[in-house]
């Protein structure tokens, strides 16, 4: 009957992916201590001068035996397990350790821009944890940047509006991350506690061949831009989407066209000139 078929289907692929799923949540409990993870940066750049405004920090697995295992595979798995408040804990570090090498080697302009999961801001008290991070590298609050995505944000507590805005008054800076897939209106924007608005790069992909895509995205940049965020397009992988962004008003974009996330020795030795 139809109903084994699918039972069939959903047996062999689901158990596939489960042994996958708990395989890897085995092991990363095991490699969370180790050194078996690392940060990549991927430069912002001025679309004027392509000079950088900050770098975004985002995290790989080597695994001993997979390979490189991407975050979309290992970050939703830490998410569920709660492991993400510990891996969490030491991205923060390391962005703010890697930054203070560079303050220190004379780049004050630097900033790193640090993702944070919704499981973060659910379990910990925001501000404490990134003050006293930031404390512990002896960095100014100014060379930070945290990327929370738009869907925390229509779930987002009155605490958490607060613990951002104190974020804010002392100097770090905000990000809305995946901006344009949570499904909130436009006139939200005119009330939280952001500095930065990321569109997401499913908007940049589609508004080159897509008219309503391209509208939208226009409103959003128009939106944006007068409510004084920095707007920053994501996923620029070439020429002509940067055209597009620079027609509409972007200032700020990311992508494999400009450069791919990369080690830390690889992008050390570029000069800040610029901030956001
Ligand atoms: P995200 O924060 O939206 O990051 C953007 C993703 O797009 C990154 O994938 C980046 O490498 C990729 N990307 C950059 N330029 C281009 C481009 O031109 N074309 C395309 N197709 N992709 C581009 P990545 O590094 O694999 O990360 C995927 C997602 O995993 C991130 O999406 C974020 O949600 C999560 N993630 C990554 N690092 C961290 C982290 O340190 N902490 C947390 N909580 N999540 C992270
Ligand atoms: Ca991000
Ligand atoms: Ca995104
Ligand atoms: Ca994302």
């Amino acid at each position: 009957t139809e109903g084994r078929g699918v039972y069939r289907i959903y047996s062999a692929e689901m158990g596939a992916k489960l042994r996958r799923y708990h395989y890897l949540l085995d092991e990363m409990r095991q490699a969370i201590d180790s050194t078996n993870f690392f940060l990549t940066y991927q430069p912002v750049i001025d679309i004027d001068d392509f000079g950088i405004s900050y770098f975004e920090a985002l995290v790989r697995w080597q695994h001993p035996v997979e390979g490189t295992i991407a975050p979309d595979e290992f970050i939703p798995i830490a998410e569920d397990s709660n492991l993400i408040l510990d891996l969490g804990d030491w991205i923060l570090d390391e962005a703010c350790r890697q930054m203070a090498a560079w303050y220190n080697a004379g780049m004050k302009k630097v900033r790193i821009s640090v993702n944070v999961s919704p499981i973060q801001l659910k379990h910990k008290s925001l501000y404490d944890w990134i003050i006293k991070s930031l404390a512990k590298s002896g960095l100014p609050p100014h060379s930070l940047m945290l990327e929370i995505t738009e869907s925390c944000f229509i779930e987002a507590s009155d605490e958490l509006f607060n613990e951002l805005e104190k974020l804010r008054a002392d100097g770090v800076m905000i990000a809305i991350d995946d901006f344009g897939t949570g499904f909130s209106s436009l006139s939200v924007l005119a009330h939280l506690p952001v500095d930065v608005l990321k569109i997401d790069k499913l908007f940049v992909a589609e508004a080159i061949h897509n008219i309503k895509y391209k509208k939208i995205l226009h409103s959003i940049v128009d939106m944006a831009l007068k409510l004084e965020l920095k707007v920053v397009a994501e996923g620029i992988e070439n020429k002509e989407q940067l055209e597009l962004l620079k027609t509409l008003g972007v200032k700020h974009i990311q992508g494999y066209l400009i450069s791919r996330p990369q080690r830390s020795n690889y992008v050390g030795e570029k000069i800040f000139e610029q901030g956001i």
